[in-house]
C-alpha cells in the first residue's frame, strides 16, 4: 500500500467519525495513530457527556456543531444500539448573580435552537434533587451521557466496513505536497516509510499544532498556537445522591466541576482546570481540598472520603488562560491555500458531542457530499 485517496491523521473520536464518513465516498481511507490503539488520548478522558449546545455564542462552530452534532449522536446511537442515556442536566444558580447568569444562557440557548429548557425554582429542585443545594436551576432534558468506547468501537467498524484501513502505532513524521496530493512520511514500529495521498486530514488533537508544523507548504501563521489545559476527576463511591447530571456556573475557561454519571451509573466530579506545559496526567497535591471546596457549594452533604482521585483529560484549547471564547478551527484550501489538506485545532468540549456533524463539515470542505 503506497497510494490511498486520505489519510486521517489522528484516531481519536474525531478522526474516527471522519474516518466513517470519508470511507463511504473513498476506496481507499487509512487512519493513522501514534498509540497502540484507538481513542487512547483525550477522547477517553472526558465526561462522556452529550452536551445540549447551550452555552456557545450563536452562529459559533461550536454552537451549530453541538446542536447538529446532538441530534446525529442520537440518532447514531439508537441505530447501532451503543449505550446512551438522556438523563437531563440542572444547570445550577446561587443567589440573584447567578440567576441573572441562568437568564441570560437561557436566550443564549434559544438562539442555537435550544428550546426545551425549563426554570426550576428552589422547591422544585428540592423535591427533585433532595440533596442538591441551589436557589434556582435550568434544566437542560436533551443532555445525557454516552459510552464513548463503544461509540468510537462502532465509527472504527462502519469505518471498516467501506474498506478504511486503521493501522495503530504509526506516526506522521511530515508531509509534502505533490502535483496529485501528497507524500506523507510515516513512521511504524520502527520503520520508515512514505505513502502518497489525495487529502490529508490531521486532527491529531493535542498534537495537531506540531503536525501541521511538519506539513510543507503549509504556512505558519495559518497554524494557530495550541494551550494545554488539564481537568481532573474525582470518583464518588456509593450510590449516587443525583439523579441527573449537575452543573455550577462556568468558570476558568471551563464548565466548572460538575457532577456526572457515566453508564454504569458511577458519579464523578470534573473536571477542573489546569494549563500546563508538558503533557503528563498527574494530579496535584490539595486537590481534593478544591474539589471539596467547590463541590460543597451545591452538595453539602459530601463526604471527603468516597472521594477517589480517578483520572485525568487535557483540553486542546486555542483559548489561552485569559483569553475569551475560542471557536473551532477547521481549515481548508480556502484559508491556507494548500489543496486538500483539512488541519483541525482546538477540537475541545464539545468535540464528542459535535464528533458527527465535524465529520459531515469536513466532508463539505472536501466537496464530497
Ligand atoms: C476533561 C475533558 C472533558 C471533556 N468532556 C466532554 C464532554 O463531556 N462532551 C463532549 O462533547 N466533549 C468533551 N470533551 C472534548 C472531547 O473529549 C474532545 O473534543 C474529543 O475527544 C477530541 O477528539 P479528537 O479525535 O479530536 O482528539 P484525540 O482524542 O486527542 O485524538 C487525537 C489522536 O491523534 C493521535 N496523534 C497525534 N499526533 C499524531 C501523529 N503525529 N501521528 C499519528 N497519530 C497522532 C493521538 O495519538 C490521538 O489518539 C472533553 C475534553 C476534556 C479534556
Amino acid at each position: 500500500m503506497d497510494k490511498v485517496d486520505v489519510i486521517i491523521v489522528g484516531a481519536g473520536v474525531v478522526g474516527l467519525a471522519i474516518a466513517a464518513k470519508l470511507a463511504q465516498q473513498f476506496n481507499n481511507v487509512l487512519i493513522i495513530d501514534k498509540n497502540a490503539s484507538f481513542g487512547e488520548e483525550t477522547s477517553s478522558r472526558n465526561s462522556e457527556v452529550i452536551h445540549a449546545g447551550i452555552y456557545y455564542p450563536q452562529n459559533s462552530l461550536k454552537a451549530k456543531l453541538c446542536v447538529q452534532g446532538k441530534a446525529m449522536l442520537y440518532r447514531y446511537c439508537q441505530e447501532r444500539h451503543i449505550p446512551v442515556n438522556k438523563i437531563g442536566k440542572l444547570l445550577v444558580a446561587h443567589g440573584s448573580e447567578e440567576e441573572a447568569f441562568l437568564k441570560e444562557t437561557l436566550i443564549r440557548a434559544q438562539k442555537n435552537g435550544v428550546n426545551d429548557l425549563t426554570w426550576l425554582n428552589q422547591q422544585e429542585l428540592k423535591k427533585l434533587e433532595p440533596e442538591l443545594l441551589a436557589s434556582a436551576a435550568l434544566r437542560s432534558p436533551s443532555t445525557g451521557i454516552i459510552d464513548s468506547h463503544a461509540y468510537m468501537q462502532s465509527l472504527l467498524a462502519q469505518a471498516e466496513q467501506h474498506n478504511a484501513m486503521f493501522v495503530a502505532q504509526t506516526t506522521m513524521l511530515g508531509a509534502s505536497p505533490t502535483q496529485q496530493g501528497f507524500e506523507v512520511s510515516l513512521e511504524s514500529q520502527g520503520e520508515h516509510l512514505s505513502i502518497t495521498c489525495k487529502y490529508l486530514i490531521n486532527c491529531a488533537g493535542l498534537h495537531s499544532e506540531k503536525v501541521a508544523h511538519t506539513i510543507k507548504g503549509l504556512h505558519k501563521s495559518h497554524i494557530p498556537q495550541l494551550h494545554w489545559c488539564r481537568g481532573h476527576y474525582f470518583s464518588y463511591q456509593g450510590k449516587s445522591p443525583f439523579k441527573q447530571l449537575i452543573y455550577p456556573i462556568p468558570s476558568d475557561n471551563g464548565l466548572g466541576i460538575h457532577a456526572s454519571l457515566d453508564m454504569g451509573g458511577q458519579l464523578k466530579f470534573g473536571p477542573d482546570t489546569q494549563y500546563i506545559d508538558q503533557l503528563s496526567y498527574d494530579f496535584p497535591s490539595k486537590l481534593k481540598e478544591k474539589f471539596l471546596n467547590q463541590v460543597s457549594q451545591y452538595f453539602p452533604n459530601i463526604d471527603a472520603n468516597k472521594l477517589q482521585p480517578a483520572y485525568a483529560g487535557i483540553r486542546p484549547k486555542l483559548q489561552g488562560k485569559d483569553d475569551s471564547f475560542k471557536d473551532f478551527v477547521i481549515q481548508s484550501s480556502e484559508v491556507h491555500q494548500v489543496e486538500g489538506l483539512i488541519n483541525l485545532f482546538g477540537i475541545d468540549s464539545p468535540g464528542l458531542t459535535s464528533s458527527l456533524a465535524i465529520a459531515e463539515h469536513v466532508a463539505e470542505k472536501l466537496k464530497v457530499v
